[in-house]
């Protein structure tokens, strides 16, 4: 039996959370392993919609948010490559007055955790975008966030951590992560055995297979996003745009790539099934889309749809991820369950984690997502 690979730390899930992680932990001079059981940013972290959003959040998770648009600002210097982040704004529209004023509310809110956004309605609004829809009231506009390349953020941080000098092993599934001693003793499929005082479980939507070995199993729930491309048009849509509402069928979101097509998602869920790694779009749910998208931007309703896809995410019941040490376990901490808005956080959470297992403190609050919130239940 070959011995173990030995390093400071271990991280267990190569999506955008394990992977930047990973990075930063070897800025910090830490001897990092990376477990991915397939591909680094294989999963939701690679086939997500893109946005790089900070408005609309639970508010607690703002400081967060702005400290990964800190660090996608700096991420091409960081890592060398070029993930296409690009920042023309961020919109969430709305069509109701209940719906403006919780806008107005937001806007109030977010300024005291440091973000500023500008509230626009009317005729001012439609000057501004003229590609709106003339029923909308109203918009709250983002600046300094946009959208990345999904396909791309996740590997770049993996390359990246591996040039810094991590250990980044890819087809190694870890089946089990124990604690015999001072340190852990993490298994894998057929890629060798791993030993590491620090552990940070980030196996998204899977989550729950190592963490309920330390009793920390939570009401995690795997659904899958639906997404949609259409045939370019000609480019004049700059921001991302999203629809605030109560109602979820409504609530979609899109933006427009420089060669014209419209990439779109948002409203009901679809099936996502864990075990077989599969998510489905419910060809109701892109009939659900459409109106909804051209009651946004009504230019685009005569597009055809050219392809449409999904991915495996996890969700919690509070909506909110967990992120944070363990509650039971020294050395162990997780980052998972982003339901939904996880891409823009990943950085961040790198970033912090990082800081956080190599320091025990970090400067963003984290208490509110504490793995210990479902210990009742
Ligand atoms: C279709 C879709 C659209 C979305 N749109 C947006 C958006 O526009 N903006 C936004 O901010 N967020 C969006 N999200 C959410 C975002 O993609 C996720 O929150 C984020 O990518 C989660 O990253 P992660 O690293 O936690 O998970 P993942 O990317 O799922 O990574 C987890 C990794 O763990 C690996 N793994 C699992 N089990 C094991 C094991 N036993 N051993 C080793 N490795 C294991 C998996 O193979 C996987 O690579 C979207 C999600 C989806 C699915």
């Amino acid at each position: 039996m070959s011995a173990a690979v030995v390093s400071d730390a271990i991280v267990v899930g190569g999506g955008i959370m394990g992977a930047a992680t990973a990075f930063f932990l070897r800025k910090r001079g830490l001897r990092v392993t990376l477990l991915e059981r397939g591909l680094v940013g294989q999963q939701a972290s690679g086939v997500n919609f893109g946005n790089v959003r900070r408005q609309g959040r639970f508010l607690p998770q703002v400081p967060l948010a702005n400290r990964s648009r800190a660090v996608w600002g700096r991420l091409n210097e960081l890592l060398g490559e070029d993930a296409e982040f690009i920042t023309p704004g961020h919109i969430r529209v709305a069509f109701r007055p209940e719906d403006v004023a919780r806008l107005e509310q937001h806007v109030a809110d977010v300024r005291t955790y440091g973000l500023e956004l500008e509230m626009i309605s009317g005729n001012a609004l439609r000057a501004r975008f003229p590609f709106l829809a003339g029923n909308i009231l109203a918009g709250s506009f983002s600046p300094l966030d946009g959208h990345a390349n999904p396909r791309l953020a996740a590997p770049a941080f993996g390359r990246a951590a591996r040039r810094e000098g991590a250990l980044v092993v890819e087809n190694a599934e870890v089946l089990a992560v124990e604690k015999p001693g001072v340190d852990f003793v993490v298994e894998t499929r057929g890629a060798g055995t791993y030993r590491a005082p620090l552990v940070m479980i980030s196996t998204g939507a899977w989550a729950n297979t190592l963490a309920s070995r330390f009793g920390e199993k939570v009401p995690l729930v795997a659904k899958g996003p639906q997404m949609g491309v259409t045939e370019p048009m000609a480019y004049r849509i700059d921001p991302v745009i999203g629809v605030a509402s109560e109602v979820a069928e409504e609530g979609i979101y899109l933006r427009q790539v420089k060669r014209g097509n419209i990439v779109y998602g948002g409203g009901w869920r679809g099936p996502a099934l864990a075990d077989a790694q599969r998510a489905y779009v419910d060809p109701m749910n892109t009939l659900r889309q459409f109106p909804m998208l051209r009651r946004v931007v009504p230019g685009i309703g005569a597009l055809r749809i050219i392809r449409t896809w999904s991915g495996i995410e996890g969700y919690l019941p509070d909506d909110i991820p967990v992120i944070g040490p363990s509650g039971k376990v020294a050395g162990l901490f997780y980052a998972f369950g982003f339901c939904g808005h996880g891409f823009q956080l990943g950085p961040g959470v790198g970033e912090t984690m990082a800081e956080l297992m190599a320091t025990g403190e970090t400067v963003t609050p984290l208490a509110p997502f504490a793995i210990s919130r479902f210990d009742k239940g």
